[in-house]
C-alpha cells in the first residue's frame, strides 16, 4: 500500500466510524452478548388472565405487552370457535394447550389408555388447527393407577406410543410437550433432561419437552437442566418459586436469572407462561411478575 492509499484508506475508516458510533461501541464492549435470537415471549393461562370473557382476558394481555394466551385442553375443543373468533386480529398467539385430555398414555387399563388416545388426538387436532406450539401432557401423574411399572418394557413401550403420537402432531402442523413435575405430583417424570431424553429416544419431531420454573425444585441446576434440553425445548411455565403464586410473590427467591441465561444461549424463542395463583392482589401482582420477568431476562 502506498502512501496515497493508506491516507484514502484510514480516511474512509475514520470516517465510517465516526458515522457508526453504536458500531465502535458494540466492537468495544466486551460484555455484548450474541445474538442469538432469543425472544421474551410472555404467555398467560386462561385463568391467569384478568376478565370473564376470551375478548376481556386477552385485552388485558394485550394490555401488558403478554403475545401469548395457553387455554386448558377441554376448553380449546369445546370453544373453538369463541377463541379463534376472540384472538382474531390481535398481536396475541395461541401459546402451548395445557393437557385437558382423559385418561393417560402409560394407564394399564385399556379402557383409560383408550380414552387417552381418543381425547388427546381431538386435542391436538385443534391446536394444530388454531396454531398452538404443543399440547402439554405429563405421562401419568403419581396418582393415576393401574399404571404400567417403572422398567425398561415400559420405557420403550411409552417411547413408541409416543412417537406415534408425535408423527400425528406432525401431520397436525403442532407437537406434544412432555412436562416433568416434581415428585409429590409424577414420580415417573421429574426431571428436565430425563424429558429431553424420551424426546430423543421417541425419535419424532413431534415429540417435545417443557420446563416448569416452580417444579424445577427438583433440578440441581436451572441453568444446566435447561441447556440439556436445547434440541427439544418447546415450552416454558413460570411461578413463585416457593408457594406457586406470580414471581416476585416470595421474594428473592423469585430468581430466574440462570435458567433465562440458558434460554437466551440457545436462541429460545417460543413462551414463558404465567401457571400460577396469587396471594396479593392480582391486578397489583400480576403486572409486576411481567415487569420482574422483563427484568431478570435483561439481567441474564
Ligand atoms: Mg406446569
Amino acid at each position: 500500500m502506498n502512501r496515497k492509499e493508506f491516507f484514502k484508506t484510514s480516511l474512509f475508516g475514520a470516517a465510517a466510524v465516526a458515522a457508526a458510533p453504536s458500531l465502535l461501541a458494540s466492537c468495544c464492549n466486551a460484555e455484548k452478548k450474541p445474538d442469538t435470537g432469543a425472544v421474551l415471549n410472555i404467555s398467560f393461562q386462561t385463568g391467569k388472565a384478568l376478565g370473564e370473557s376470551y375478548a376481556e382476558k386477552m385485552d388485558y394481555c394485550e394490555s401488558l405487552g403478554v403475545t401469548g394466551f395457553e387455554p386448558g385442553g377441554w376448553d380449546l375443543v369445546n370453544d373453538f370457535d369463541a377463541i379463534s373468533k376472540a384472538i382474531e386480529g390481535r398481536n396475541l398467539k395461541i401459546s402451548a394447550i395445557c393437557a385437558g385430555f382423559e385418561g393417560f398414555i402409560l394407564a394399564d387399563d385399556p379402557v383409560q389408555k383408550e380414552a387417552f388416545d381418543t381425547s388427546m388426538r381431538r386435542i391436538v387436532e385443534a391446536a394444530g388447527a388454531i396454531g398452538s406450539t404443543g399440547v402439554i401432557m405429563v405421562p401419568a401423574f403419581s396418582r393415576q393407577e393401574p399404571c404400567k411399572p417403572n422398567n425398561q418394557e415400559t420405557y420403550d413401550y411409552l417411547c413408541n406410543e409416543l412417537h406415534e403420537l408425535g408423527e400425528f402432531a406432525v401431520k397436525c402442523g403442532t407437537t406434544v410437550i412432555l412436562e416433568p413435575l416434581n415428585r409429590r405430583e409424577c414420580f415417573y417424570l421429574r426431571l428436565v433432561p430425563a424429558a429431553a431424553a424420551i424426546c430423543r429416544d421417541a425419535k419424532s419431531e413431534g415429540v417435545k419437552c417443557m420446563g416448569d420454573f416452580w417444579h424445577m425444585q427438583e433440578e440441581t441446576s436451572d441453568y444446566a437442566a435447561l441447556i440439556s434440553a436445547r434440541d427439544y425445548l418447546q415450552h416454558i411455565h413460570i411461578a413463585s418459586r416457593a408457594n406457586r403464586c406470580n414471581p416476585g410473590e416470595d421474594g428473592d427467591v423469585d430468581n430466574y436469572v440462570e435458567g433465562f441465561r440458558a434460554l437466551k444461549e440457545m436462541g429460545y424463542d417460543k413462551y414463558i407462561s404465567l401457571e400460577c395463583g396469587s396471594i396479593g392482589d392480582p391486578a397489583v401482582t400480576t403486572p409486576a411478575a411481567v415487569e420482574l420477568i422483563r427484568n431478570q431476562w435483561e439481567q441474564a
